[in-house]
């Protein structure tokens, strides 16, 4: 059968070349980066290698960057690091309605804990307003979260605006860039953020890897307590063959990037052309223009977004409805309430996400199966007979 893959916002595949990029490292260069032999200076070179790489694509210093083993984990020391930090300082925290898990969560923790967390509205779009953040600020607050794409509806923010904001009242700003980096440019700088997160693995790079930038001088709880790496920011034993796919990943994400923005907004396009002619009352979710070239989402009525993933499934098609994390359970999915829809619209959500390997003939296969598994489930909806 043939086998469609678009999800690439839950994860990517290895590339060919990051697994050869870190094949040695399991087992002739296999050394504990902290030793002083040769093994371990070996080991040494290619982190600082891949730190060093990172860092010039993202425009920080190699200082900067911490590896952690991932997004989750970059988004809890970003808040829980700050909060302990500064909490003599304030106990404000804001964030946006449509945050991923991996800082509502943490968020959630703080607020137990005495602190007190605004999340900002967002408009239908799912865009946050400069001005409610500018309003939000007290003399309490010490961070500012906002992500820079959502991992939904790929509805990308003005964070160098918002930036700018938090800048001049003297406030912490994180943004969680899991979704952006190696898909568009970053720049930390331009973004006016002191703190950012990502992830390995949705860059084609490997699971359980991922980086904090901490932009110098930036006050950060350690985390990991345990071990002096990485300057005794995050204790434990160095994964070598993960740090060393990740800066291969950016590597290849660097040479790629401009040709892959191109080709994936023209077949993100075309969906989003093609899907309301072929099937009706379906709507687009997340902001016509102002989102990430490889993000398609949208709300088909009637129908569960549940019974579309596994009628698709069956035809070798993967995608997804809300984020891979919420749609095990039945919950309608927290981003797509915020930007207004009902919980009937929200459950009839479906996410298509395009990479690398993503083919027109890709699409003209999905755009063949879409509109019968519609036709199919809606015949068996008593809602859809009635209107
Ligand atoms: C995937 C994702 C995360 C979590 O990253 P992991 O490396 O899987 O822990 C966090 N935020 C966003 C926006 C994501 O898409």
């Amino acid at each position: 059968m043939k086998k469609v893959y678009l999800d690439y916002a839950a994860t990517t595949p290895v590339d060919p070349e990051v697994l050869d990029a870190m094949q040695p490292y399991f087992f002739d260069k296999f050394g504990n980066a902290s030793s002083l032999h040769a093994y371990g200076q070996e080991a040494k070179k290619a982190i600082e290698d891949s730190r060093k790489m990172l860092s010039e694509f993202i425009g920080a210093k190699p200082e900067e960057i911490v590896f952690t083993s991932g997004g989750t984990e970059s988004d809890n020391f970003a808040l829980l690091g700050t909060a302990y930090a500064l909490e003599k300082k304030g106990n404000h925290i804001i964030t946006s309605a449509i945050e991923h898990h991996a800082i509502t969560e943490p968020a959630k923790f703080l607020e137990k804990r005495g602190f007190k967390v605004t999340y900002l509205k967002v408009d239908k779009d799912g865009l946050v307003s400069p001005q409610d953040l500018q309003e939000a600020i007290t003399d309490k607050t010490i961070l500012v979260s906002i992500m820079q794409a959502n991992n939904e509806i790929g509805t990308l923010q003005p964070i160098a605006e918002l930036g700018k904001i938090t800048r001049g009242k003297g406030v912490y700003f994180h943004t969680d860039a899991v979704q952006t980096i190696g898909h568009i440019p970053v720049n930390v700088d331009e973004l006016n953020v002191d703190l950012l997160s990502l992830s390995a693995h949705k860059f084609y790079g490997p699971k359980g890897v991922g980086a904090l930038y901490i932009r110098k001088g930036s006050r950060l709880e350690t985390f990991m307590r345990g071990g002096d790496q990485e300057r005794g920011r995050r204790g434990s034993t160095y994964n070598t063959t993960g740090i060393v796919g990740l800066g291969k990943a950016v590597q290849l994400c660097q040479k790629n990037m401009s040709n892959e923005i191109k080709s994936q907004s023209a077949l993100r396009d075309r969906l989003i052309r093609e899907i309301p002619s072929l099937i009706p009352k379906v709507r687009l979710n997340g902001h016509s223009v102002k989102r990430l070239p490889n993000n398609v989402n949208f709300s088909i009525k009637y129908i569960e977004g549940e019974s579309m993933l596994l009628n698709l499934d069956l035809f070798g098609i993967a995608c997804s409805t809300g984020s891979a994390c919420t749609s095990s359970s039945l919950e309608a999915s927290h981003v797509l309430l915020a930007i207004g829809l009902d919980h009937e619209t929200a459950h009839g959500s479906l996410r298509i996400t395009l990479g690398r390997w993503t083919k027109e003939s890709d699409i003209d296969y999905f755009l063949e199966k879409l509109p019968q598994v519609v036709q199919k489930l809606r015949a068996m909806s008593p809602l859809y007979e009635k209107d």
